[in-house]
């Protein structure tokens, strides 16, 4: 039997690597798509050696072309697209009247145009297949609220989980099912970067970013973990509509509701 399926961006590391090794161990071959090549194909050979089925592909989520590629390269490879997770991202920080124009378009690229132009390809191959599937989106608790430095990331995590909604709609006459994934901070190199970049825009130490404003609106001062996000992920890919348009808020109760 044919295996389904799962495609993530930004898998090279971090939430989506956690992710790809959670779903090949469920049985799912896995598509590692990601701007940086080696990390990617460094990443699906770890999978193929642990006896998962899984291959690389280039993918900056920001270029028509090579989305449209990697997708094309899953189809010829595995014949299926049942679960795709757009969760590349980046983050850029400065005060929000210094904020270059030129940042917040790379920042729009990645995260607003990658998503869309992710879940169309996705959607595309999930209607034409007729069996539909799962597109997972990794949001962040700052869908929900503000935060300093954060404008353009604020923006599009807020835009993944209306996407999320619309989709939904859009979706369901084809069995296609979409969720925003919101995790509070996780220690990933994403974050890693920005607890210095923070202190230094802030004024205060390392350790203060990390108690007084990364973890102080949680209800335990706990990070979250990449872990809680695979699981999030393969107990989105079994859902069969009760859930869907929906945001899972994985924030240590920063964001309730
Ligand atoms: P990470 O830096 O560990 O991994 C991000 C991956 O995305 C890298 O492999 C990078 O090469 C890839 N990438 C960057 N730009 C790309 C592009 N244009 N096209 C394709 N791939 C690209 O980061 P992470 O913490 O795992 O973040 C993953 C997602 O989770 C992001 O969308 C981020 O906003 C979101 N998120 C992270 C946290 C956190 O605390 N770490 C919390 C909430 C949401």
């Amino acid at each position: 039997m044919e295996k389904k399926t799962a495609l993530i961006t930004g898998a090279a590391s971090g939430i989506g690597l956690a992710c790809a090794k959670k779903m090949a161990a469920e049985g799912y071959a896995v598509v590692v798509a990601d701007i940086n090549v080696a990390a990617a194909e460094a990443a699906a050979q770890e999978l193929r050696t642990a006896g998962y089925e899984a291959m690389a592909v280039v993918m900056d989520v920001a270029d028509e072309q090579q989305v449209e590629a990697g997708f094309e390269a899953m189809m010829a490879a595995y014949g299926r697209c049942d679960v795709v997770m757009s969760n590349a991202g980046v983050q850029i920080v400065h005060p929000f009247d210094e904020y270059p124009l030129e940042d917040w378009r790379k920042m729009m690229a990645i995260h607003a145009d990658g998503a869309f132009l992710v879940a169309r390809a996705a959607f595309r191959r999930m209607k034409a297949s007729g069996r539909g599937g799962h597109i997972v989106f990794t949001g962040s608790v700052q869908s929900f609220i503000g935060s300093k430095l954060k404008a353009p990331y604020n923006f599009a995590k807020h835009g993944v989980a209306g996407l999320a909604k619309s989709l939904a709609r859009e979706g369901a006459p084809y069995g296609i099912y979409t969720y925003n994934l919101a995790p509070s901070f996780i220690k990933t190199p994403l974050v890693a970067k920005q607890i210095p970049e923070q202190a230094a825009d802030l004024g205060i130490s390392e350790e203060e970013v990390v108690r007084n404003l990364m973890l102080r609106d949680t209800v335990d001062g706990e990070f979250t973990t990449v872990e809680d996000v695979a699981n999030a992920l393969y107990y989105v890919s079994q859902d069969k509509g009760a859930l869907t348009g929906q945001s899972l808020r994985l924030t240590h109760g920063w964001a309730m509701m």
